[in-house]
């Protein structure tokens, strides 16, 4: 539910300046101004429900007396989402993943991780139900549109990184009864289930891993989302193969645009449209546009990053001065912004790849998803207003928005009945 407030024109036009010449570009009327068009817009994202597939807010959840109810200064706190941001942005629904950091893969490290996992779910559900007048915890597909109609945001709970299940399959039961509707089978490292896309010492399993074939089995029986960002190319045709129901990519961008190997290429898109899954856009620059080499932007990343604690370790005035210390980098060594421009061009070559049902949304908020134009969850209708720019209509804005996502959530949780039903018989 959109509230028109008055701090988004200057976003607007801010991002007509921008973008610049738009007016020239739109093709649904020739007599339509830039404001009309902005507000046929806000309109557009007011009706359809808006779901964020991806958001990394459960890190800051954890921390004493953060309070979602709360609307916080992004410049001051890095955080991106509360409750009060995402009615700015009229952003209905967003899964809130429980990440953990890849870490020993001994058992305790696994136990350490499960605890922290724990830990997280917990705190989304606790903030549900002390802010039941604002939010509600979801479930299943339709709570989202249920909680819309009762102007409430919907709260979804995922898991990014598969290593909370350690080596115990029963865990994956135990998060689905907490609530958890995804699970991001790996992370930035190889874990034991799957190998990453990103990991320096290369794959492990060839894929997804025995472990984590039985893994993919028990999501599919219990109707969790087999989420495959993150993972490596072979993780991403292993799933295709595996799963029992559709998949999704919770948040991932187009490779051919962006190359990057966190991004799809093109026959993976077309994969994914016949498996009938859906690729869900994120806010990433490095994922969102190519940038010049940058070397001493790079080594200056390197050192900083070299001399930094875990996020979960730091003190609030540590965090403080690490922002401060890459605002400050930043300014010394600017790398080009990647725009609301660079996120549409990504889903035009992903409808062009796979088609309209196909592609979603999943910031990444809180997990260093935030651009130029959608730098929080108070700017998302501006990924709404450059599509309408583009020639979008409000049937596949209300797809790429929602409908998608909801659509294979829907099948996951039949073919899961469908699983149960062929197992009792
Ligand atoms: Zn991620």
């Amino acid at each position: 539910m959109f509230q028109k407030s008055r701090h988004i024109y200057p976003f607007f036009f801010l991002l007509a300046l921008l973008i610049g010449g738009c007016t020239a570009e739109s093709n649904t009327s020739e007599e339509e101004t830039e404001e009309e068009m902005t507000q046929r817009a806000l309109e557009i994202h007011d009706r359809v429900l808006t779901v964020d597939t991806h958001a990394d807010t459960p890190l800051r959840m954890i921390q004493p007396g953060f309070d979602m109810a709360e609307r916080h200064d992004p410049n001051e706190t890095g955080s991106k989402v509360d409750y009060p941001r995402m009615k700015e942005g009229g952003l209905d629904a967003i899964f809130f993943a429980a990440f953990v950091a890849q870490d020993i893969r001994d058992d305790d490290g696994n136990t350490r991780a499960k605890a922290l996992c724990l830990q997280m779910i917990d705190s989304i559900v606790a903030s549900t139900s002390k802010n039941s007048d604002i939010v509600g915890l979801a479930l299943n597909p339709d709570d989202a549109y249920a909680l819309e109609k009762d102007g409430k945001r919907a709260i979804y709970i995922g898991i990014e990184n598969g290593y909370p299940i350690g080596n115990d399959i029963s865990n994956v039961e135990l998060y689905f009864e907490k609530g958890v509707r995804y699970i991001t089978l790996v992370h930035s490292s190889n874990n034991d289930l799957a190998d990453s896309a990103t990991d320096s010492d290369g794959p492990e399993h060839g894929g997804i891993s025995e472990f984590g074939a039985d893994v993919v089995k028990e999501m599919n029986r219990l109707g969790i989302m087999v989420d495959v960002s993150h993972g490596n190319d072979s993780v991403f045709y292993d799933a295709i193969a595996l799963s029992k129901a559709p998949i999704i990519a919770s948040h991932s961008n187009a490779r051919a645009v962006t190359e990057h190997d966190r991004n799809m290429t093109d026959e993976m898109l077309k994969l994914m449209a016949e498996n009938g899954g859906v690729v869900q856009l994120t806010m990433l620059a490095t994922y969102l546009r190519d940038a010049p080499p940058n070397p001493a932007r790079d080594s200056a990343v390197a050192e900083l990053r070299a001399n930094m604690k875990p996020a979960s370790e730091m003190t609030d005035e540590e965090r403080t001065a690490l922002r401060q210390a890459f605002r400050e980098l930043s300014e010394k060594y600017p790398d080009p912004p990647a725009t609301v421009k660079h996120v549409v061009d990504h889903i035009d070559h992903i409808v062009k790849v796979a088609g309209i049902d196909h592609v979603g949304i999943g910031c990444d908020f809180d997990g260093g998803g935030g651009i130029q134009g959608v730098f929080d969850a108070s700017e998302v209708m501006n990924i709404t207003i450059e599509l309408v720019r583009r020639g979008y209509t409000e049937e596949q804005i209300q797809k790429i928005w929602g409908g998608n996502i909801i659509r294979v959530f829907k099948d996951v949780q039949a073919v899961a009945e469908k699983l149960q039903s062929e197992g009792l018989s």
